[in-house]
């Protein structure tokens, strides 16, 4: 399906958090995402916990997964992503450094995005235990366009550690 410029898609946005308090600063990305223009938020998955990869020497991360109702371009919601990342206090120190809070444009409906600054579905994400799980809370019937339907590719991840701590709750 082609979307037309400004229509509403269903987009997928990926929480990480691993340094102060995780929970607090995804709520707090959680509220800002719901003040975006022409966004609501429809949906907010599990918490998961899971130790580090590539840089090992830091605390344990904790990811979610939130649904999207947008009007938004997927240029525009990635700028806005970094600008709540920005928000949050994050700093770029190195690859897969600790971070307060790190928001991945994982889907925007079917589209495919191929950009110097915006690759979409985010190019790691079927590999991410972290990121299969929670969404296929919110959408199991997913197909992750280009790379088939997500019950597989959650099954291909299913030897990853990683431990559901509960729901996100508001406070
Ligand atoms: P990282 O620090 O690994 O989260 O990478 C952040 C950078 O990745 C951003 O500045 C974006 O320009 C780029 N990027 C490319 N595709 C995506 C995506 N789907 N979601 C978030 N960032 C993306």
């Amino acid at each position: 399906m082609i979307e037309a410029p400004g229509e509403v898609a269903r987009a997928y946005v990926g929480l990480g958090a691993n340094l102060g308090d995780p929970l607090a600063q995804m709520r707090a990305a959680v509220a800002a995402l719901g003040k975006l223009p022409t966004t609501i938020v429809a949906g907010v998955s599990s918490v998961y916990r899971s130790a580090p990869v590539g840089y090992l020497d830091q605390p344990d991360f904790f990811n979610a997964v939130v649904a999207l109702d947008t009007a938004l371009s997927p240029q525009a919601l990635l700028d806005a992503l970094l600008a709540i990342e920005h928000e949050g206090g994050r700093t770029r120190e190195f690859r897969n450094a600790p971070r307060l809070i790190d928001l991945d444009l994982l889907l925007h409906g079917e589209r495919i995005v191929d950009e110097p600054r915006l690759t979409v579905p985010h190019p790691r994400m079927v590999d991410r235990a972290f990121v299969l799980l929670p969404l296929a809370e919110l959408d199991p019937a997913c197909v992750v366009p280009g790379a088939g339907p997500l019950a597989a590719l959650t099954r291909a991840v299913s030897a990853q550690a990683i431990g559901r701590i509960g729901a996100l709750a508001a406070g």
